[in-house]
């Protein structure tokens, strides 16, 4: 029976495990992200962020565990992916759009193209959100003549696109040269503030200290540490967390 007090988590992972070949890369990840609930993903390189937020949108498959996207649990099942891919909007590091479409058409022709969307209901909602991410005068340019700030807000812009209730980023600005990486992520937050529930792979620990309503913290496939930002930065637990911390302050 469920408590409406107690909403049952968005994304739900129980004793996850992947392994790549014979390289265990994600070890018995327990993880719940609740409704409107930011989750930021930080350690180094290697550790099994990427994975981990691949196997949320049926990017990488799992050989044990369960894994749960709002109603659908992932079972391998076409059904399932598809039902997946609808409740998941992934911006990568780098933008993926269609170089050859204007911003209008990169955020239209999935719409129109996957859900059979008409084009003037298309435009109709793109325009809000190209506006949100302050790309209106971009409309109709491409992604060549655009920055790589401007063409990650088009990226995130697209992906909001298909509504979705999760939003996945994998290290958004890691690509980007320092002075842009702000306008990213400000709209980031402004989505956080609209009550946006997203898994955030970063290691901009300001922006998980004021966004994050979770930071967990993994090492070699293995959530190391897992706490509210204010407890994570003053006093990590864990050694290897120390050290992560120590670095990046
Ligand atoms: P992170 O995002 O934290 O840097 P990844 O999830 O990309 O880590 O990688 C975790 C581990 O899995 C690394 O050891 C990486 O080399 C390995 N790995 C990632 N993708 C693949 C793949 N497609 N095939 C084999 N090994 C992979
Ligand atoms: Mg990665």
């Amino acid at each position: 029976m469920s408590d409406p007090a107690t909403p049952s988590p968005m994304v739900e992972m129980t004793a996850l495990n992947k392994w790549f070949g014979t390289h265990h890369v994600l070890r018995d990840i327990t993880l719940g992200l609740a409704p409107g609930e930011k989750m930021v993903l930080c350690g180094p390189s290697g550790s099994g962020k990427s994975t981990l937020i691949r196997c949320v949108n049926g990017l990488e498959s799992f050989q044990e565990g369960t894994l749960r996207v709002g109603p659908t649990v992932m079972d391998g099942s076409r059904e399932a992916l598809a039902a997946v891919r609808r409740a998941t909007g992934m911006v990568f590091q780098h933008f993926n759009l269609f170089p050859h479409l204007t911003v209008m058409d990169n955020l239209t022709l999935g719409p129109i193209y996957t859900r059979g969307e008409p084009e003037d209901s298309a435009i109709t909602r793109a325009k809000p959100l190209l506006e949100r991410v302050l790309l209106t005068s971009e409309t109709w340019k491409y992604p060549g003549q655009l920055s790589g700030g401007q063409r990650q807000r088009v990226a995130i812009a697209r992906a909001l696109m298909l509504e979705p209730e999760v939003m996945l980023f994998d290290e958004p600005t890691s690509a980007l040269d320092p002075e842009m990486i702000h306008e990213v992520l400000d709209v980031m937050e402004d989505l956080a503030a609209d009550g946006q529930s997203m898994i955030v792979v970063t290691h901009e620990m300001g922006f998980a200290n004021r966004v994050a309503d979770l930071v967990v913290f993994m090492d070699a496939g293995e959530i190391v540490e897992a706490a509210p930002p204010d407890a994570f930065f003053s006093a990590p637990e864990t050694d290897r967390a120390k050290t992560f911390v120590g670095h990046i302050a």
